[in-house]
Formats: structure tokens, C-alpha cells, sequence
């Protein structure tokens, strides 16, 4: 028998939570001795706890929302296919809403990507489009190419938090302790001028001239490169120029290399276009999505190769191409009709179009934040914002990590109703596509208040 009854209580519901549950880059200990936030509902670009007070989701709830909270069209799908069926098995038989929305989305991922594999987060994608390239190369019918078993990823990179999304990652704090556990990767140095003391151009060119270096030597043992396309997101938001990606397109192309590019973050109009790639206009040969396909509403995600990847996995039963991976949601069914109306309302209510005015206006607002001397830099693509603090800008002084910049100006905003999220002393804002101007001045005027309120005792 249940012991356990259902709480309401907010001060019964914290305790539980501090009792049982262990969050996510969280540091427990400090979690279970400060007052939390306990989220009860959404409301447009709101998030309202269970004490009524509300809080502009300045980062998306993490990147995945995109027309806000409790959209009513959204919601809709969800319950009309909820009537039907919450989920079936991909495994041995299909299902409309994934059929469906693979038409969806075969119009608007690059044109030579026609294979699509479904999971349910940016993690797995990841994974499943490494061990795609690598099996790829495996069932090669040249014995040569067989060879081709190593990744090239970047440094500072950030593609999940499985074991081989982790191989391909480069951000230290995160990622150096399983060091042990994962499979060797080569790491070419990520653009990141402020911190190389070169200019953008400088840096991007250095790091394809050691790319080159690499690929000219070491390309037969390479089954794969994988990216963030211009802008990496969770190493505090470095971008790229667009003729970066098409040079490094360009070299994996020519050195026979699959180029898979992590449009997790990026993706669903992050950058100001429905993927980053279309910006660079550039083909990769796998491309991974997960957080916004939904909206926002539910976990899914989705890797696409080409047919000529696709193809040498076919063969006959004996011949044993088949890949061999799957996950007990893939395919999902609420999943796939959440994202179906995400995307009928990318077109219904033309919000690409309607995004470009936001960035302008956002790009205006940052430049008042960028002029504060506690601001290294401001780094932008679109709805994606990074803000590095430092303590001194001029005589390039940099907060120590304990000093904790990033999160102390992110709980201040907290506290002026917009929620925000650091990495590092880096303020990131990525609000959802849906957000108004008024929204946008507040999320930016709370931004710079608590900036000069915070680093003012720092
Ligand atoms: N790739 C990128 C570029 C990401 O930003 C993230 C998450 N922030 C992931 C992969 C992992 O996605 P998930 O958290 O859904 O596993």
C-alpha cells in the first residue's frame, strides 16, 4: 500500500525535494540549505511558482522553449493525440505523428539529409550520430577506409553528458574527471579570441590551419568531425563567422571526413534562421536536433543522415549492417505531435520573419551592457547571448572562480523576477522566440542592473 500522499503544501513539497531528489549541475549540498523556486505553471514567456510570483524565462527553461509556455495550439495537439495513443514502440511497428512529422521536417533540414533517427535528447543524438559515422566506416566496402575509427571535435566543445557525447567534449570541468572513460578524440582549439588575445579572424584562421595540419596527416584514421555550428553554446557562448563552418565543411569534404554538426542548441531558430547551417549554407553529412523540436513541451530529438550513409547499413539479415540502437520512446507519439504544431506554428505565425526586428532590437540593448567596463564582451547570434564579466576590462582582470560573478548576478535577476542561468561568469540570455519587446527591455534592463549592482561588492 501507497504511503505516501499527495503534497500541495510548497513548504511539504521543498522538503521532499530536499529529502529525495538530486538535481541536475546542481551542488546538493548548497541546494538543500538555500530557499528554491518550486515551478507550478506557464504562462506566455512567464514561469510562475507555487507562491503565485512570476519569472520571465530569460533562458528558455534551458534552451528548449520557443513560443512560450501553455500555448494553446501546442497544448491542443498534445491532448488531441493524447485521445488516441501516448505511445507505441518504433520497434517492429510505426506510428502517424512520427510519419507525419518526418514530412515536416524533411522540408526544412538541408535538402541532402533524407534519413531520419529518432530519440529523445540532445545527449543521444549525439551518441547515435557517432556511433553512425563510426559503423559507417566500418561497413565500408573498402578495407582501407575501415581504418577511419577517431573523431576530431573542439576544445571547449559541449555535446551532452552520455559517455561518447562526453568523449567529444572539451569543457574540463564537466568533463576531465571520466577522463579514464572515454575514447580518444583529437581536439582542434575552438575560436575563443578574447582569451587567445587575437582578433576574431586571427583565431579563426589559426585554428583551421591546425585542422588542415591534422587532416593531412591523420585523415585515414578519422571517421568523423563534430561542431557546434556557429555558435557553441554551454562553453559560455563563442561564436564562429559563417565562413569558418564553410571552411571546415570544406576540409572534411576534401579529406573524405563526415562532418556532423550539433544543432541542439542551435536549432528551431536560435540563430535567427531554422538551423545554422542554412546561414553558412553549408551540407553536413549527419546533423543531430533535440530541445526545441517540441517547443518546448517534451523530450525529443532526431539525428539525419545522408542516403549514402544510410545506405551501407543495408544488407541482409546474415550480413548483420543493421544498426543496432534504440531507446523505449523513440518515436514517441505526444512527443512527435508537440513538435508537429511547433512547427505549423513556426509557419502559422511567421515567427522567423517576425524575429528578425527582436535581434536587431536585442543587438541595439546589448550595446548599452557592452559599454559597462565589468563586460569582457558581449558574444551574440540571434536569440543566442553571451555576456563575459570580468573585473576589470581594461587591464584584462578576470573574476576569480569562487568570487562566483556569473551565478551572483543570475540570482539577483532571479530575484527581480527573470530567471536566469551562468556558465561561469558568463550571463547567458536566450529567451524564447516568442518574447515581446517590452519583455525584451526588461529582460535586458534587469540584466544590466544586476551586473553593476552585483559586481559593485564584488
Ligand atoms: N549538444 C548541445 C550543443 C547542447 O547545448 C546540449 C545541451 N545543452 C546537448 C547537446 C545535450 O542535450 P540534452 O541536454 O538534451 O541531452
Amino acid at each position: 500500500m501507497l504511503r505516501y500522499k499527495i503534497m500541495l503544501n510548497p513548504n511539504s513539497l521543498l522538503q521532499l525535494d530536499f529529502t529525495n531528489i538530486w538535481h541536475p549541475f546542481t551542488q546538493m549540498k548548497e541546494w538543500m540549505n538555500s530557499e528554491q523556486i518550486i515551478i507550478e505553471r506557464g504562462q506566455g514567456n512567464y514561469l510562475i511558482d507555487v507562491k503565485g510570483r512570476k519569472y520571465l524565462d530569460g533562458v528558455s527553461s534551458l534552451w528548449v522553449n520557443i513560443h512560450g509556455h501553455n500555448h494553446p495550439y501546442i497544448n491542443k495537439a498534445i491532448c488531441k493525440q493524447l485521445k488516441k495513443i501516448a505511445h507505441s514502440t518504433f520497434l517492429g511497428l510505426t506510428n502517424v505523428p512520427a510519419i507525419q512529422l518526418t514530412g515536416l521536417l524533411m522540408e526544412i533540414i538541408p535538402r541532402n539529409l533524407t534519413r531520419v533517427f529518432y530519440s529523445d535528447n540532445g545527449s543521444t543524438s549525439v551518441e547515435i550520430a557517432l556511433k553512425i559515422a563510426y559503423q559507417y566506416w566500418q561497413q565500408h566496402p573498402e578495407t582501407r577506409e575501415r581504418k577511419r575509427r577517431k573523431f576530431i571535435s573542439f576544445t571547449n566543445a559541449y555535446h551532452g553528458d552520455t559517455i561518447g557525447s562526453v568523449s567529444v567534449g572539451g569543457i574540463d570541468l564537466f568533463h576531465g574527471i571520466y577522463e579514464p572513460l572515454l575514447f580518444d578524440t583529437i581536439k582542434i582549439q575552438y575560436p575563443y579570441p578574447l582569451q587567445q588575445n587575437l582578433t576574431q579572424k586571427q583565431s579563426e584562421e589559426s585554428s583551421l590551419k591546425q585542422l588542415e595540419k591534422c587532416l593531412e596527416t591523420e585523415s585515414q584514421t578519422i571517421a568523423g568531425l563534430i561542431i557546434e555550428p556557429l555558435m557553441q553554446g554551454a562553453s559560455g557562448m563563442l561564436n564562429t563567422s559563417a565562413q569558418f563552418l564553410q571552411k571546415v565543411r570544406q576540409l572534411t569534404k576534401k579529406h573524405g571526413v563526415l562532418m556532423i554538426v550539433d544543432e541542439v542548441a542551435t536549432g528551431f531558430g536560435r540563430t535567427g534562421s531554422m538551423f545554422a547551417v542554412e546561414k553558412a549554407d553549408i551540407e553536413p553529412d549527419i546533423l543531430c536536433v533535440a530541445k526545441g523540436i517540441t517547443g518546448g513541451y517534451l523530450p525529443l530529438a532526431a539525428t539525419f543522415t545522408t542516403e549514402n550513409i544510410f545506405s551501407h547499413f543495408l544488407g541482409e539479415f546474415n550480413e548483420y549492417k543493421t544498426f543496432y540502437h534504440g531507446h523505449s520512446y523513440t518515436g514517441n507519439s505526444l512527443a512527435c505531435a508537440a513538435a508537429i504544431a511547433n512547427l505549423e506554428l513556426f509557419k502559422k505565425e511567421k515567427v522567423l520573419e517576425k524575429l528578425q526586428e527582436k535581434i536587431y532590437y536585442l543587438i541595439q540593448g546589448l550595446k548599452e551592457i557592452e559599454k559597462l567596463p565589468q563586460v569582457a564582451e558581449v558574444r551574440q547570434e540571434g536569440f543566442m547571448v553571451g555576456i563575459e564579466l570580468c573585473k576589470d576590462r581594461s587591464k584584462k582582470i578576470c573574476y576569480k572562480p569562487e568570487q562566483r560573478a556569473g551565478f551572483k548576478v543570475t540570482q539577483a535577476a532571479v530575484k527581480k523576477g527573470v530567471f536566469l542561468r551562468p556558465l561561469g561568469d558568463v550571463v547567458v540570455l536566450m529567451p524564447p522566440l516568442s518574447i515581446s519587446r517590452k519583455q525584451l527591455n526588461l529582460l535586458l534592463d534587469v540584466t544590466k542592473q544586476c551586473i553593476i549592482e552585483v559586481t559593485r561588492d564584488l
